[in-house]
């Protein structure tokens, strides 16, 4: 029988539950167990395809074109397992199913209701994973923190589902604070203690607590807090602050937090765990031989998450080249022809980052002929690319006005234009192209060179394309379109032959590098950075 963990927050938001249990579940794999981990949103979007990074951070695309929260980015890049759209489910969505079922008059008679109608489309969610026989446990991580309003079906839900399916089945983490109060010199247990009360008064004992702490647990600490939440004194768990979040399933070994979980579980815990590849990316992550610095062009460089996988390509990509990769965020907006040579100046390497609407698009474009003139290695991602064949028309190719039909719908060249099939979307979720398709590489290109093979799959979110209207004139002005989609003939992948570095994709790389399997085109592109580097 499947097993299902559940983690929930209490205190404050922003603990790390995603990290918890991603380094949770990477303890158990390393056991032999399979995993996988889903997470419940409690907001009223459908999905967070619709936020503005501003919002919600990054928004994680799936293989099967589900548009995620970005907790699922660290469960794929820590477990190396894909996840879906089952994966991820939102009030929104529970909401959504149970409506459309009172109108097939699956409910007729009945007054629908949260409970059971809302609690039990939770429940059936919850055991979606699990009845698929594909895992031994199914981690289910609850967002928001308990005693919000909107939590609260959830954890009623969760209360069911362990009424159902019994104790040694099924256990309940719950991630808390233990803040400490300088002036005082101490950590303070109080609010952990009434946030633990709170799951009570909705039926829920926690059988685990794991810690968020700046200062170790002292034995004296560890004692007072189970005594006072009613739990074992081997189920308080210490988090203290990492330097990374690759530390923490190492943390969480030392804590024997795997150990606890499947002796309540009653699962074997004989297997020691297989962390050789971890332990191996963690020495090069933290002994680099070199450094490069590599500017992330973007418009929403204010907040870190809104790159976040990004950013953990690089730190992959970086281990496997054994080199730190200083990533330098500069705003788009801030870029302009006059003082484009001192924003960018001692970048080894420059990325043009995904994103929407005309906001930073000049700074963009200007950054890519700084990048294109002076040799200096350049990734573009999905905008990024758009905005690579935007600057090499109006530059290269001459073609004045040369836009995408995203900025400028009257654009006399629109080398960048909407997909026949998106032209009569009016939905705006859920509509975008989406998820995993195939992509062709071309051979003795940069791309297939880096992959070491010409057929490969990739995952996309957008609504514009290369326009093959023009394709002649850029492979004349030495452009290749070294990525091709074989079914439809869209240009994914272009290159510029003569230039160190100069490769752009329209799909999005990063969401598939994992530590297991750093992505190529960020190993290749930070390799290419660090050539410079030292060429300098
Ligand atoms: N806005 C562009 C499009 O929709 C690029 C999207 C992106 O960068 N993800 O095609």
């Amino acid at each position: 029988m499947t097993k299902y963990i559940f983690v929930t927050g209490g205190v404050t938001s922003s603990l790390g539950k995603g990290i918890i249990a991603a380094s949770l579940a990477k303890l158990l794999q390393s056991r032999g167990y399979k995993v996988t981990i889903q997470k419940f949103d409690p907001y009223i979007n459908i999905d967070p395809g619709t936020l503005n990074p501003y919002e919600h951070g990054e928004c994680y695309v799936t293989e099967d074109g589900a548009e995620t929260d970005l907790d699922l980015g660290h469960y794929e890049r820590f477990l190396n397992v894909a996840t879906s759209q089952a994966n991820n489910i939102t009030t929104g969505r529970i909401y959504q199913n149970v409506i459309n079922k009172e109108r097939e008059g699956a409910y007729l008679g009945k007054t629908v209701q949260v409970i059971p109608h809302i609690t039990d489309e939770i429940k059936r969610n919850i055991r979606l994973l699990g009845e698929s026989n594909e895992y031994d446990i199914v981690i289910t991580e609850l967002g928001g923190t308990v005693g919000d309003i909107e939590s609260l079906p959830y954890i009623e839900a969760v209360r069911q589902f362990r009424w159902e399916v019994g104790n040694n089945n099924s256990l309940v983490i719950h991630l808390t604070l233990i803040p400490f109060l300088a002036a005082a010199g101490e950590l303070k247990t109080k609010p952990t203690q009434h946030s633990v009360k709170m799951l009570l008064e909705y039926g829920i004992q926690p059988d685990i607590l794991v810690c968020r702490t700046e200062h170790q647990l002292s034995m004296d600490i560890r004692r007072k807090i189970a005594q006072f939440c009613n739990v074992h004194i081997n189920a308080v768990i210490e988090s203290i602050d990492a330097s990374t979040i690759y530390d923490v399933p190492l943390m969480m070994l030392k804590e024997q937090l795997d150990k606890t979980v499947l002796t309540k579980l009653k699962l074997s815990h004989k297997s020691e765990p297989d962390l050789e590849n971890w332990k191996n990316f963690l020495g090069h992550l933290k002994n680099p031989t070199s450094e490069v610095k590599i500017g992330l062009v973007g418009k929403y460089v204010e907040l870190p998450d809104a790159y976040k996988s990004i950013n953990e390509a690089f730190i992959h990509a970086g281990a496997k080249n054994e080199c730190k990769v200083k990533v330098v965020c500069i705003h788009s907006e801030a870029i302009n022809s006059e003082n484009v040579k001192e924003k960018l100046q001692g970048l080894d390497g420059i990325l043009v980052a995904p994103g929407f609407g005309s906001r930073g698009i000049d700074g963009k474009i200007t950054a890519i002929t700084h990048a294109r003139e002076n040799n200096v290695p350049f990734f573009g991602i999905c905008l990024g690319m758009q905005c690579a064949v935007i600057e090499i028309a109006r530059n290269v190719l001459g073609l004045e006005g040369a836009n995408s039909t995203e900025m400028d719908e009257n654009s006399p060249a629109p080398v960048i234009s909407m997909m026949e099939e998106q032209k009569t979307v009016i939905n705006k979720g859920g509509t975008m192209r989406l998820g995993s398709y195939p992509c062709e590489l071309k051979k003795g290109s940069k791309a297939a060179a880096a992959y070491g093979k010409t057929s490969i799959k990739e995952r996309h979110r957008h609504r514009y394309e290369f326009n093959n209207d023009y394709l002649k004139a850029f492979e004349q002005a030495g452009v290749t379109a070294s990525g091709v989609n074989p079914e439809s003939g869209l240009v994914e992948i272009i290159e510029l032959k003569n230039h160190p570095y100069f490769l752009a994709t329209q799909f999005h790389p990063e969401l598939k590098s994992t530590v297991a399997n750093p992505h190529p085109l960020f190993v290749n592109f930070v390799a290419a950075s660090l050539a410079n580097a030292r060429k300098k």
